[in-house]
């Protein structure tokens, strides 16, 4: 199909690339064969990417009611969705129950669970997510609202063990994204796994899953960064799942989002206006920030600081965290400011940037647009009408389904 035709008609709009995805996952389940995997619907929720995650046997990490009957209506089975999240209400626990796992992130929540499975007149299956007392950098743990420290754990522990409808089988933890280092990682998941041993001894306790969280980053800059080495991280883990076999022989669960759909996913804009200020050019397109939102944070997190930081997961991970042209065939290069249409002076894609000569109706393609982007951007802002999704499968193109 001719991509550019159809840019020019659909323009604003996400792209996602189906067998880019397919293929990622497919890297995850060869080269860490004794872990399973659960895709992080909050890092795309668009319906064709969850079906395809699905097709590759992934679950589904839900951190919302609502993420799990997405994850129900596109093929994903309720034993393989884990419902995690803080401050589920008793309505979201009443509604998800029996549709999935939930892991219990407070003692209020471990009481409502009981509560409802004793309604039920059932003992329940569930998950606790714990706040270890490690990070991905050193031996100490930090205050959270994520989960219940690991420490209160062990105290609680007779009282757990009064709850008669709940028996509690996983534990759940995860501390941070975005880790290219695979011993930061492997050390990580071997002190998870410590962790889980440690909780099977309680009362009331038979770890049958351990979710290990997420942590694998995805590649961001080509030139700059390396993608996690998953064969020596493979290497490292292997030895949990020896000592699994004989130990626990539970399922070994990793959590994966920017992974699978990064790279995957690019953003189109067309450019409504070009005009220069002061010696400046100015390529003004529609739905920058409104559309898509990191490039916008990425230029005032960089401009407020002064400096290279990193760390505001999910809403911007590093400077040049992608990277931007203009697609036509012009040989002339030209530096621009490229900025949205709102009436705000945040609204900027890429400042001072050198890009192919354009033209009034050219589009602009921004990468590493398949996480954390439609979904996180305001896209209800100034009412503009917003960008549509599509999803691009073996050369065909398929409409959202969402909206
Ligand atoms: C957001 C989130 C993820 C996904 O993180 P990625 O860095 O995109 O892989 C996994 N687990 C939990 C609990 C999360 O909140």
């Amino acid at each position: 199909m001719d991509l550019l035709a159809f840019l020019k008609g659909h323009a604003s709009c996400y792209i996602y690339n189906g067998e880019q995805i397919a293929s990622q996952c497919q890297k995850l389940k060869r080269e860490i064969p004794d872990f399973e995997f659960l895709y992080s619907i909050k890092t795309n929720p668009f319906s064709h990417i969850i079906q395809n995650i699905s097709k590759e046997g992934f679950g589904a990490d839900a951190a919302s009611a609502e993420e799990v009957f997405l994850s129900l209506k596109n093929g994903i089975a309720s034993e393989k969705i884990f419902y995690s999240a803080p401050g589920k209400t008793e309505e979201d626990i009443k509604i998800c129950y029996g549709k999935c796992t939930i892991i219990a992130d407070s003692i209020s929540e471990i009481r409502h669970i009981n509560a409802i499975a004793a309604k039920h007149k059932e003992i329940v299956k569930i998950g606790i997510r714990v706040n270890p007392n490690f990070s991905m950098k050193n031996e100490c743990g930090t205050s959270s609202k994520f989960g219940i420290d690991i420490e209160q754990l062990l105290k609680v522990e007779d009282t757990l063990a009064e709850y008669s409808n709940i028996k509690i089988t996983g534990i759940h933890i995860h501390i941070q994204s975005q880790i290219l280092n695979f011993q930061i990682l492997g050390k990580y998941y071997k002190n998870c796994f410590e962790l889980a041993k440690k909780i099977h001894s309680m009362k009331n306790v038979n770890i049958e899953f351990i979710n290990f969280g997420s942590g694998i980053g995805a590649l961001y800059r080509e030139t700059q960064d390396k993608p996690v080495d998953l064969e020596k991280l493979n290497n490292m883990i292997s030895e949990i799942a020896e000592e699994n076999c004989v130990v626990l022989n539970a399922k070994l669960l990793i959590e994966t989002g920017r992974f699978i759909t990064c790279n995957a996913g690019k953003y189109y804009t067309p450019i409504v206006d070009i005009k220069e200020s002061l010696g400046q050019k100015y390529l003004i397109v529609e739905n920058a920030m409104n559309g898509f939102m990191r490039p916008a944070i990425a230029n005032l997190i960089y401009k407020a600081a002064g400096e290279i930081l990193t760390g505001y997961e999910p809403l911007y991970t590093c400077q040049d965290e992608f990277s931007v042209q203009v697609l036509n065939e012009s040989v002339e290069k030209e530096k621009v400011n490229i900025v949205g249409n709102l009436c705000t002076a945040l609204d900027v894609i890429r400042e001072n940037t050198e890009v192919n000569h354009a033209q009034i109706g050219d589009i602009i393609e921004i990468t590493n647009a398949g996480s954390y982007a439609y979904s996180l951007s305001p896209l209800l802002f100034s009412s503009h009408k917003i960008p549509k999704q599509y999803y691009l499968y073996k050369d065909k193109i398929y409409e959202d389904e969402l909206l």
